[in-house]
Protein backbone atom coordinates (compact mmCIF):
# COMPACT_ATOMS: atom_id res chain seq x y z
CA UNK A 1 0.00 0.00 0.00
CA UNK A 2 0.95 3.36 -0.69
CA UNK A 3 1.91 6.16 1.70
CA UNK A 4 -0.98 7.96 -0.09
CA UNK A 5 -3.26 5.23 0.00
CA UNK A 6 -2.69 5.26 4.08
CA UNK A 7 -3.90 8.99 4.18
CA UNK A 8 -7.33 7.81 4.33
CA UNK A 9 -8.31 4.20 5.87
CA UNK A 10 -9.80 1.28 4.35
CA UNK A 11 -13.72 1.09 4.74
CA UNK A 12 -15.84 -2.36 5.09
CA UNK A 13 -19.00 -1.86 3.09
CA UNK A 14 -19.77 0.91 1.26
CA UNK A 15 -18.32 3.54 -1.81
CA UNK A 16 -14.87 5.17 -2.82
CA UNK A 17 -14.67 7.81 -5.19
CA UNK A 18 -11.35 8.54 -5.98
CA UNK A 19 -9.47 10.97 -8.39
CA UNK A 20 -12.00 13.80 -7.76
CA UNK A 21 -10.59 16.86 -9.08
CA UNK A 22 -8.83 18.48 -6.13
CA UNK A 23 -11.10 20.70 -3.75
CA UNK A 24 -14.09 18.90 -5.18
CA UNK A 25 -14.51 16.91 -2.12
CA UNK A 26 -17.29 18.78 -0.63
CA UNK A 27 -18.75 19.41 -3.66
CA UNK A 28 -19.47 15.50 -4.31
CA UNK A 29 -20.72 15.61 -1.18
CA UNK A 30 -23.24 17.74 -1.96
CA UNK A 31 -24.32 16.08 -5.01
CA UNK A 32 -24.69 13.14 -2.65
CA UNK A 33 -26.57 14.94 -0.33
CA UNK A 34 -24.24 14.05 2.51
CA UNK A 35 -24.20 16.66 5.02
CA UNK A 36 -23.87 14.54 8.25
CA UNK A 37 -27.14 15.03 9.80
CA UNK A 38 -28.09 11.68 8.66
CA UNK A 39 -24.99 10.18 10.60
CA UNK A 40 -23.45 8.90 7.74
CA UNK A 41 -20.12 8.17 8.23
CA UNK A 42 -17.59 9.72 5.71
CA UNK A 43 -13.53 9.88 5.33
CA UNK A 44 -12.24 12.71 2.84
CA UNK A 45 -8.88 13.18 1.32
CA UNK A 46 -8.36 16.60 0.17
CA UNK A 47 -5.77 18.00 -2.27
CA UNK A 48 -3.42 14.54 -1.90
CA UNK A 49 -0.87 14.31 -4.36
CA UNK A 50 -1.43 12.63 -7.63
CA UNK A 51 0.56 11.22 -10.64
CA UNK A 52 -2.37 11.69 -12.93
CA UNK A 53 -4.04 14.73 -11.35
CA UNK A 54 -1.67 16.55 -9.36
CA UNK A 55 -3.32 16.84 -6.48
CA UNK A 56 -6.75 14.73 -5.77
CA UNK A 57 -9.54 14.18 -3.62
CA UNK A 58 -10.90 10.71 -2.29
CA UNK A 59 -14.54 10.60 -1.14
CA UNK A 60 -15.11 7.04 0.81
CA UNK A 61 -18.57 6.86 1.87
CA UNK A 62 -19.23 3.57 4.41
CA UNK A 63 -22.67 1.64 4.09
CA UNK A 64 -23.51 3.29 0.70
CA UNK A 65 -23.58 2.18 -2.75
CA UNK A 66 -23.78 4.99 -5.45
CA UNK A 67 -26.46 3.95 -8.32
CA UNK A 68 -25.17 5.30 -11.52
CA UNK A 69 -27.70 7.90 -12.27
CA UNK A 70 -25.57 9.33 -9.12
CA UNK A 71 -22.29 8.41 -11.03
CA UNK A 72 -23.18 10.54 -13.59
CA UNK A 73 -24.27 13.90 -12.37
CA UNK A 74 -20.83 13.21 -10.25
CA UNK A 75 -19.38 13.32 -13.81
CA UNK A 76 -19.85 16.87 -14.29
CA UNK A 77 -17.84 17.77 -11.54
CA UNK A 78 -15.28 14.94 -11.30
CA UNK A 79 -14.68 14.15 -14.82
CA UNK A 80 -11.66 11.71 -13.85
CA UNK A 81 -13.42 10.27 -10.94
CA UNK A 82 -13.30 6.46 -10.37
CA UNK A 83 -15.92 4.65 -8.42
CA UNK A 84 -15.23 1.84 -6.51
CA UNK A 85 -18.09 -0.31 -4.66
CA UNK A 86 -16.60 -1.48 -1.68
CA UNK A 87 -18.10 -4.64 0.29
CA UNK A 88 -16.22 -6.52 3.33
CA UNK A 89 -13.02 -4.93 2.36
CA UNK A 90 -12.64 -5.69 -1.14
CA UNK A 91 -13.92 -4.29 -4.66
CA UNK A 92 -17.20 -5.74 -5.77
CA UNK A 93 -18.02 -3.65 -8.77
CA UNK A 94 -16.62 -0.47 -10.26
CA UNK A 95 -19.25 2.35 -12.02
CA UNK A 96 -18.16 3.92 -15.53
CA UNK A 97 -17.91 7.62 -14.76
CA UNK A 98 -19.60 8.92 -17.95
CA UNK A 99 -21.28 12.54 -18.83
CA UNK A 100 -25.06 11.66 -19.20
CA UNK A 101 -27.06 13.75 -21.74
CA UNK A 102 -29.02 15.56 -19.20
CA UNK A 103 -29.17 16.29 -15.71
CA UNK A 104 -32.80 16.84 -13.62
CA UNK A 105 -33.03 18.59 -10.41
CA UNK A 106 -29.74 18.86 -9.58
CA UNK A 107 -28.73 22.16 -10.88
CA UNK A 108 -30.25 25.41 -10.18
CA UNK A 109 -30.31 27.70 -13.29
CA UNK A 110 -28.81 31.08 -13.23
CA UNK A 111 -31.21 32.90 -15.04
CA UNK A 112 -33.49 34.95 -12.85
CA UNK A 113 -36.59 34.94 -15.48
CA UNK A 114 -36.20 31.47 -16.27
CA UNK A 115 -39.37 29.21 -15.70
CA UNK A 116 -37.53 26.77 -13.20
CA UNK A 117 -36.81 30.16 -11.13
CA UNK A 118 -40.98 31.29 -10.46
CA UNK A 119 -43.30 30.83 -7.64
CA UNK A 120 -44.42 27.48 -8.56
CA UNK A 121 -41.00 26.16 -10.62
CA UNK A 122 -40.74 23.57 -12.83
CA UNK A 123 -38.10 21.08 -11.98
CA UNK A 124 -34.67 21.73 -13.52
CA UNK A 125 -33.88 20.01 -16.43
CA UNK A 126 -30.10 20.79 -18.51
CA UNK A 127 -28.85 19.20 -21.47
CA UNK A 128 -24.92 18.46 -20.95
CA UNK A 129 -23.40 19.76 -24.11
CA UNK A 130 -19.55 19.52 -25.07
CA UNK A 131 -18.15 22.55 -22.73
CA UNK A 132 -20.72 22.91 -20.15
CA UNK A 133 -24.59 22.34 -19.49
CA UNK A 134 -27.36 24.02 -20.88
CA UNK A 135 -30.65 24.70 -19.73
CA UNK A 136 -33.90 23.16 -21.11
CA UNK A 137 -36.38 25.81 -21.05
CA UNK A 138 -33.96 29.30 -21.46
CA UNK A 139 -31.19 27.88 -22.95
CA UNK A 140 -29.00 29.60 -20.70
CA UNK A 141 -25.45 27.48 -20.59
CA UNK A 142 -23.16 27.41 -17.86
CA UNK A 143 -19.93 26.17 -18.72
CA UNK A 144 -17.90 26.98 -15.03
CA UNK A 145 -17.89 26.26 -11.92
CA UNK A 146 -21.12 24.08 -12.59
CA UNK A 147 -20.58 22.84 -8.67
CA UNK A 148 -21.58 26.46 -7.75
CA UNK A 149 -24.94 25.77 -9.32
CA UNK A 150 -25.43 23.12 -7.47
CA UNK A 151 -29.67 22.46 -6.20
CA UNK A 152 -29.25 19.97 -3.85
CA UNK A 153 -30.63 19.26 -0.32
ZN1 LIG B 1 -33.14 28.33 -17.38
Amino acid sequence: MSEHELRVSKIRNGTVIDHVSGGQALNVLAILGIDGEAGESVSLGINVPSDRLGKKDIVKVEDRELSQSEVDVLSLIAPEATINIVRDYEVADKLRVERPDFVTGVLSCPNRNCITQANEPVVSKFDVVDDGVRCTYCSTIVREDIADHLDVD
